[in-house]
C-alpha cells in the first residue's frame, strides 16, 4: 500500500515519537492489516522507563532495535496479502500471536515456538514492528488467527493477555482439591482468576493491593479476596487452610514481595507459577523450595498453544472480558494513555485506537 501512516515509534527511554511513516507492502508470505485497536502492556511501560531486559545497559546487549513501532497486542483487519497468503482474505479481522518465531531452532522444529531462541516479539525488533500505528506488517513467520465475526473491541484486545494468563494455569495443572492464589489481579490475573475457576478447584484466593482490582477478582470468580496493604496475606491464607498453606501459587504481579509471600503461603510440595514480570532482582530463601517444601517452581512464557482455545472461550463466552479494558484514547494521546496506565489506581488495560 502507498503513503504514509501515523506510529508511535520509540526510539529510547522517555522519547516516544509519533509521526509520519510509509506504510508498508506485504511481501511474500505477509500479511498487511489495519488497526483496529492495540493493548497497551506492563512491557510497553516498562520499556518507556528503560527496563534493562529491552534496553541493555549499553548498544552491545540491547532487545530493542530502535527506533522501532512499539505494541503487541493489536488486532485488526486484513488489507493486503502477500504472494503465497492462503488462510486467510481480505477484510478478515485477525489477531496474531506476540511472537514472531524463526521457525529453525531446536525449540521451533519441536513445535515449542514460543521458546524459540531467535525469536522476535512484535513492537521491538525491525522485522516484527508492532500495532501502536495504522497499519501492521505480518512477518511471514507469525503465528495469525481469525477472529469470529462480532468480536468486540475489548474481546479482540484481550486475546493476547489472555492467553499469556492461560498458559499460566495450564501449568499450574490444577486439581479439584486444589486451594489455588493468585497474586496481582491486574487484567491477566484477573483472567486468570476466571480460567482457574473453569478447573473447578477447592478454592480461589485473590491477592492485590487496589480495591478495583480486588473487587473485579471476585467478579471473575475468587471465592475470597484479600488486601496485601490491610492484612497479613501468609496468615490469612494458612487460616483459609486449616494452617497447611496453598496448593498452587500464580504470581501475576511482578512484585518481589509477592514471591515471597508465595514461598511462604505454600505447602510442602505445593505448585508456584511464575508469571509477572519484574522491574527489579528478586532476593528470596531458596532453603524454602528445597530442604524445607520441596516446592515445584514452574515458569510461564507468553502464551504457547492457547489462542485457539482462548479465542473458543471468549467466544463462548466462558472466558470473560467485561471490564478488563478500562480505557480506550485515540492514539495520538498516547501519552496520556501511558500516563493513566501508570498512575490510575482504577485503571486496567488500556488501549490505543489508531
Ligand atoms: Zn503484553
Ligand atoms: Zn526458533
Amino acid at each position: 500500500m502507498k503513503g504514509t501512516m501515523k506510529a508511535l515509534r520509540s526510539y529510547a527511554p522517555f522519547d516516544y515519537r509519533y509521526e509520519d511513516v510509509p506504510i508498508p507492502t506485504a511481501r511474500s508470505g505477509e500479511i498487511l492489516l489495519r488497526v483496529k485497536g492495540c493493548g497497551i502492556c506492563a512491557g510497553d511501560i516498562k520499556s518507556f522507563h528503560g527496563g534493562i531486559r529491552i534496553w541493555g545497559t549499553d548498544e552491545s546487549n540491547r532487545y530493542i532495535d530502535a527506533p522501532v513501532i512499539g505494541g503487541h497486542e493489536f488486532y485488526g483487519e486484513v488489507v493486503e496479502l502477500g504472494e503465497g497468503v492462503q488462510d486467510f482474505k481480505i477484510g478478515d479481522m485477525v489477531v496474531t500471536e506476540q511472537i514472531v518465531p524463526c521457525d529453525e531452532c531446536e525449540f521451533c522444529r519441536a513445535g515449542k515456538y514460543w521458546m524459540c531462541v531467535g525469536s522476535a516479539v512484535y513492537g521491538f525488533k525491525e522485522h516484527a514492528q508492532g500495532g501502536f500505528a495504522e497499519y501492521v506488517l505480518l512477518n511471514s513467520h507469525s503465528r495469525t488467527h481469525k477472529l469470529p465475526d462480532g468480536f468486540s473491541p475489548e474481546q479482540s484486545v484481550m486475546v493476547e493477555p489472555i492467553a499469556c494468563g492461560m498458559h499460566a494455569v495450564e501449568l499450574a495443572q490444577i486439581a479439584h482439591s486444589d486451594v489455588v492464589v493468585i497474586a496481582g489481579l491486574g487484567a491477566i490475573g484477573s483472567a486468570i482468576v476466571n480460567m482457574a475457576k473453569l478447573d473447578l478447584p477447592k478454592l480461589i484466593i485473590g491477592i492485590d493491593i487496589k480495591q478495583h482490582r480486588l473487587d473485579l477478582g471476585e467478579k471473575f470468580g475468587a471465592d475470597v479476596v484479600l488486601n496485601a496493604t490491610e492484612c497479613d496475606v501468609v496468615q490469612e491464607i494458612k487460616k483459609l487452610t486449616n494452617g497447611m498453606g496453598c496448593d498452587v501459587y500464580i504470581e501475576a504481579s511482578g512484585s518481589p514481595k509477592s514471591v515471597t509471600q508465595g514461598l511462604e503461603a505454600l505447602k510442602n510440595h505445593g505448585r508456584f507459577v511464575q508469571m509477572g514480570v519484574f522491574a527489579e532482582e528478586v532476593k528470596a530463601d531458596w532453603n524454602v523450595i528445597g530442604d524445607g517444601k520441596e516446592l515445584h517452581i514452574i515458569g510461564s512464557h507468553l502464551s504457547a498453544l492457547t489462542y485457539p482455545a482462548v479465542i473458543e472461550g471468549i467466544r463462548t463466552g466462558m472466558i470473560k472480558t467485561d471490564g478488563l479494558i478500562s480505557h480506550s484514547f485515540a492514539m495520538k494521546d498516547w501519552d496520556k494513555a501511558f500516563d493513566e496506565a501508570e498512575k490510575n489506581p482504577d485503571a486496567m488495560k488500556i488501549m490505543l485506537v489508531p
